[in-house]
């Protein structure tokens, strides 16, 4: 399914988890990354060596989430926009996504967009919480949102317009 429609599946997606006790000890990469291609800059660019490709750059990136500390700074390395960081334990209700964003306009701190899945439908309101833009970001921005917990490994995407407030 993932090869036709080009669209991660539940069970695609959920592969790339760590396990139920690691998901509640603080915030964790998820690198959907699905297919063996020649790539590595997200192996390089973790401080804590939390992923592994090894000497076959085709390797499907491995992480050890013991390592992770959900600093994001994989996610803007990463050619392909498949690395995510969430923490589900943000607030009560609610978890933090951050997603990496490459268009422009920004989005602005404190207002709310429009959360969308993998298929780019809209999935719940998203409440930007964060906006990284760095020069080492190479224009890559990282955006903080605020979802629903039920949506924190669902989100992955934006769509901007018709804000609720900050723009
Ligand atoms: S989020 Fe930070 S610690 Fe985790 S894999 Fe990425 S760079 Fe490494
Ligand atoms: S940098 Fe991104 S696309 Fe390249 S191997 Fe790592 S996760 Fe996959």
């Amino acid at each position: 399914m993932l090869k036709s429609s080009g669209i991660a599946q539940k069970s695609d997606w959920e592969a790339k988890l760590p396990d139920v006790n690691r998901r509640k000890s603080g915030p964790y990469v998820v690198i959907e990354c699905y297919q063996k291609i020649p790539c590595n800059p997200c192996e390089g660019a973790c401080p804590n060596k939390a992923v592994t490709i090894g000497e076959d750059i085709n390797t499907i990136p491995c992480v050890e989430y013991g390592r992770c500390n959900g600093c994001g700074i994989c996610i803007s390395r990463c050619p392909g926009l498949a690395i995510f960081v969430v923490d589900e334990g943000f607030c009560p209700g609610f978890g933090k996504i951050l997603i990496p964003w490459e268009y422009l306009p920004l989005p602005t701190k404190g207002s709310v967009v429009a959360g969308v899945g993998r298929d780019g439908k809209e999935l719940c309101p998203a409440e930007v919480v964060e906006v990284r833009i760095a020069k080492n970001q190479d224009r890559t921005a990282v955006i903080g949102l605020k979802v629903p917990l039920d949506f924190v490994n669902q989100v992955r995407g934006i769509k901007l317009g018709g804000e609720e407030n900050g723009r």
